[in-house]
């Protein structure tokens, strides 16, 4: 058995540029090439997830089958590899702080100064190596969240630098994502690369593979240039350069550069053959597709791009599926409350999803927009909070309950047709907590959920505290509306269906988390199929 084997990848000049796929793309990489590789993301925060955190300040909150609520890196790890992820790949400073500081209250450090070096490095290095020393690991790529030269990132930058120290060069390499800036007149800079090489150096560590982020392809005078200042092997300065097509492009982009192979080299192990088809199918289909599918995305975190991360990258997905593109047009919520007509906003679009949520801000124009659609025959997927909206326009306009909403947004209203179990059932110890990860679903034979994931017993995600009252669900069936989806004890219903209707679904846990480019999700190439399809049936009718 050869050695575990360890990649630290880290980010220099300023963050967001791309740092999760890049680490996830060399982890397609490897894995087109045999090996069994595992993803870990290292976030320097002090939180101990990032389930409490805002997607106005940190973008979607990813959780993993085991109900960690992690940071939307791993979802990028999810769509680009086939690492299991579970709490254990996700690590934060909080987490760190917090296990260690047990121990001590444990008086398991047997009455010695409790230090960051080497205690809280131990504890990094223990907790990366828990999941990359598991016998069938061949690789484990760690992210290292930041940039270098934050104060937060300094225990972990150390651990890597002991990792390296401990296990050898040939064994624990650092790929370093940097930028190359343009300045006016067109000249790339590689001073701010150099720099940050050098604060690297500094802590110890000589990246051994530089991927530099510019606008375009760099000259190979320019990447002899960064190699001389950096110490780095010319082969291995890496041109990652700004695309027009997808991000699943990037597999590729850096396949034709041999970053897979100038990593594998570096790390000591064989180089087997490549097998990219998959990656060149995805790239070839979104290239060369004809038909493109509008789906209004109607949420209220829509200014930001990284709040619904996986649900846009599951669209694109089932994009794929159909050989066709998917433009998402982001629409806020409260646009619907404005609007005089709010069926007017749907007007040019194919489909529309509400995807999950928390508070009361913009529900009414959810409802709106869940309404039109319905009227309209526009196909619709509601997502968690987007299966409850589907539920309260359902009961508010088709049973005749104005007052029907959810008690999370209005805790004194007559038709809690949403509420918590205990609130349904006087159980008090129940509530308080969410309900996170995998569990079980039954589909109802013969709806339109059934048909799109072609069997009956299903393991999805959740991540939600509220749930559709057991006290309507008899009076909701009769007005019409299909209970397409139900906890295997029939408690909690899971999933619903409008009647009469060419396609509207809601489903109360979180599909998005579960597709990849290469691997759509049934319910998203499902949806952007019938989209494509009312798309075709009103131009032509
Ligand atoms: N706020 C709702 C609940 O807690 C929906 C959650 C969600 O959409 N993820 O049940």
């Amino acid at each position: 058995m050869h050695m575990k084997k360890y990649v630290f990848v880290s980010g220099g000049v300023c963050s967001s540029l791309g740092k999760g796929v890049a680490a996830a793309s060399l982890g397609a990489l490897l894995e087109c090439r045999g090996f069994n590789v595992r993803m870990v993301k290292i976030d320097p925060y002090i939180n101990v997830d990032a389930g409490t955190m805002s997607p106005y300040q940190h973008g979607e909150v990813y959780v993993t089958d085991d109900g960690a609520e992690t940071d939307l890196d791993l979802g990028n790890y999810a769509r680009f590899t086939a690492s299991p992820l579970t709490r254990a790949n996700s690590v934060t400073t909080g987490q760190v702080y917090q296990e260690v500081i047990q121990r001590e209250r444990e008086g398991r450090y047997l009455g010695r100064t409790v230090q960051v070096i080497p205690h809280i490095t131990d504890r990094i290095k223990q907790r990366i190596r828990m999941v990359g020393d598991q016998p069938e690991v061949d690789i484990t790529i760690v992210e290292i969240g930041g940039t270098v030269g934050d104060i937060e990132s300094v225990p972990f930058l150390e651990a890597a630098r002991q990792m390296i120290h401990e296990m050898g060069h040939r064994n624990v390499i650092s790929v370093h994502l940097t930028l190359i800036p343009q300045v006016a007149g067109g000249e790339l800079k590689t001073k701010p690369t150099q720099h940050s090489v050098k604060e690297l150096l500094e802590i110890g560590i000589q990246p051994d593979i530089l991927l530099c982020r510019a606008p375009y392809k760099l000259e190979e005078d320019l990447r002899r240039k960064i190699a001389l200042f950096t110490n780095v092997e010319y082969e291995a300065v890496i041109s990652a350069y700004n695309i027009e097509s997808t991000i699943y492009e990037i597999p590729l982009i850096y396949h034709q550069q041999k970053l897979d192979e100038i990593a594998l080299r570096k790390l000591d192990l064989e180089v087997p053959k490549a097998d990219l088809a998959e990656w060149q199918h995805v790239t070839t289909v979104y290239r060369t597709a004809q038909r493109t599918a509008r789906i209004a995305l109607v949420g209220k975190y829509i200014d930001l791009n990284d709040s619904y991360k996986s649900v846009d990258e599951a669209l694109l997905h089932g994009g794929i599926a159909s050989e066709s593109r998917v433009e998402l047009v982001r629409i806020d919520s409260e646009r619907f409350e404005k609007a005089d007509d709010p069926a007017e906003l749907l007007r040019d679009v194919d489909g529309v999803l509400v995807p999950g949520g928390f508070g009361s801000r913009g529900i009414h124009g959810m409802v709106l927009a869940a309404h039109a659609a319905r009227r309209q025959g526009v196909p619709y997927l509601g997502i968690c909070l987007g299966m409850q909206v589907m539920v309260i326009e359902y009961a508010r306009n088709v049973l005749g309950l104005e007052d029907a909403d959810s008690t999370e947004f209005a805790p004194e209203c007559r038709h809690p047709v949403i509420s918590l179990l205990e609130e349904q059932i006087d159980v008090k110890n129940y509530g308080g907590t969410m309900r996170l990860g995998l569990s079980e679903s039954l589909l109802r034979e013969g709806c339109k959920l059934h048909e799109a994931y072609g069997k009956q017993v299903i393991q999805e995600r959740h991540r939600h505290r509220y749930e559709v009252s057991n006290a309507y669900r008899a009076q909701m069936q009769e007005a019409g509306l299909i209970v397409a989806g139900v906890t295997p004890d029939e408690a909690l219903v899971e999933a619903v269906q409008w009647p009469d209707h060419p396609w509207g679904i809601g489903v109360q846990y979180h599909p998005e988390f579960l597709s990849k480019p290469t691997r759509a999700h049934p319910l998203f190439r499902a949806f952007v199929g019938v989209s494509l399809k009312h798309q075709a049936a009103v131009s032509t009718g």
